[in-house]
């Protein structure tokens, strides 16, 4: 495959733009590899501007459901951009986009819109230590919920139970107050409870994880959470950046039937526009400006031509929800397949799914919580992703990440990216 005129583009963006990409991951450096450059995209596939084509299971990391330039969600898109782009004062489809948001999430009564999932997370936050009024916060080892300062940690070592920055520019002050837990382990959140409780904000957790690889919650564990911020009076923060309307149509909370106190949102309620949004009890949410004293705003926040697209994408999600058993049904055979060829090859690698959420470890399983997927092989997983790009298909190129699917992707696609499967992996674990 001819990727000469993304290097030459690569080579030019390098000079103006700190490593070529605007998001560290489109770099494709954990794979070995230079950047593809995208130039159009259409349905289940994406195409660079070499001329070469793709199926594509990035797919914007998560918000194409419905599959790039679907036409339903695109159609009088001129009309709207001719209406103006950015108002700066409140628009009506706002209104219909937080209506549709609160009657799909069993947990939100209110919601406010922002721009980014980092955002998001970083507002709730704001939010859950002003309900509180106490400072520490919870995260969980391997779970991403954005780049705000507080959320940039990792686990201290040894005694120290606050977590350590993850990035330089992070000041220690700031991360002093978060603490680092193990995903799917309550006991490790239960022994933090008993010692701060009583100074603990809240838990932000994803409720499937989708950033270290896939990783499902065990039976309990969120369940467990639920029930150690009641009894605590924490607040529990589902960050549905992810899971939110792709999982099910109400999202994880919906599926294993738990209400958080805020739930965070993202990229897919703008189906392709940049949007996040944050949204909880009414009590909470109450407490944000301008009824309440919790500051939070933005020049963009609720834009027309992001909520227009957006509102389209959720209103076809809404009233076609036989799209999410159609979306479970081919991660299914894709998992089906791999696992055939997995067995086929007798490798170690397993495929991690949650209905329509799904990735490929290459390791020994279990796979439930960071440092279990530490384990995996990703000198392995960057052969195989080189080999599936050379085969015009494009998946996650980090080890570390979700596999998207969308409502595009056909049976030929699933055929096509098995077949490129089976070579791949014969080649890169060989
Ligand atoms: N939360 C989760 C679960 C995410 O996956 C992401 C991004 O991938 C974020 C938050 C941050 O969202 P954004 O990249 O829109 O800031």
């Amino acid at each position: 495959m001819n990727h000469k005129r993304s290097g030459e583009i690569f080579e030019e963006a390098k000079k103006y733009i700190p490593g070529g990409v605007n998001s560290p991951v489109r770099a494709f450096r954990s794979v070995g590899l230079d950047p593809i450059f995208i130039e159009r995209a259409e349905g289940s596939r994406i195409y660079d501007v070499d001329g070469n084509s793709y199926i594509d299971y990035i797919c914007s990391w998560g918000p194409l459901i419905l599959g790039h330039s679907n036409k339903d969600v695109l159609e009088g898109i001129e009309e709207a951009i001719a209406r103006g782009t950015s108002y700066g004062v409140p628009s009506p489809v706002e209104v219909e986009v937080a209506k549709m948001i609160t009657e799909a999430l069993i947990s939100v009564d209110m919601v406010r819109m922002v721009n980014s999932g980092t955002e998001a997370t970083m507002s709730a936050i704001r939010l859950a230590r002003a309900y509180t009024g106490r400072s520490k916060i919870i995260k969980f080892e391997g779970c991403y919920h954005g780049h705000s300062d507080s959320l940039l940690v990792k686990a201290g070592s040894g005694a120290i139970t606050f977590g350590v920055p993850t990035s330089p520019g992070v000041p220690e002050d700031t991360t002093r107050h978060t603490i680092i837990c193990t995903y799917n382990d309550l006991e490790s959140v239960k022994r933090v409870f008993e010692k701060e409780g009583k100074d603990i904000a809240c838990i932000i957790v994803e409720p499937v994880a989708g950033n270290m690889g896939v990783v499902a919650p065990k039976e309990g564990f969120l369940e467990g959470l639920r029930s150690i911020c009641d009894e605590y009076g924490s607040v529990l923060i589902f960050d549905e950046v992810i899971t939110g309307f792709r999982l099910s149509y109400g999202g994880a909370q919906e599926v294993y039937n738990i209400k958080p106190d805020i739930t965070c949102l993202g990229k897919i309620i703008g189906g392709g526009l940049p949007v996040g949004a944050y949204g909880g009890k009414r009590e909470i949410m109450e407490l944000v400006s301008p009824v309440g004293p919790v500051y939070q705003a933005g020049t963009l926040s609720g834009n027309p031509l992001a909520m227009t697209i957006g509102y389209r994408n959720l209103k076809i999600l809404k009233d076609n929800r036989e799209i999410y058993i159609e979306l479970e049904n081919k991660a299914k055979r894709l998992e089906e397949g791999i696992n055939n060829i997995i067995k086929e090859l007798n490798i170690d690698a397993h495929v991690s799914r949650v209905k329509g959420m799904f990735c490929l470890f290459l390791g020994k399983g279990p796979f439930e919580n960071y440092n279990d997927v530490m384990k995996c092989d990703t000198e392995k997983y960057s052969a195989f992703f080189r080999e599936m790009l050379e085969r015009g298909i494009l998946i996650p190129p980090s080890q570390f990440e979700a596999w998207f699917l969308s409502a595009e992707h056909s049976d030929e696609d699933i055929e096509e990216t098995l077949k490129a499967c089976r070579e791949a992996l014969k080649v890169a674990l060989k």
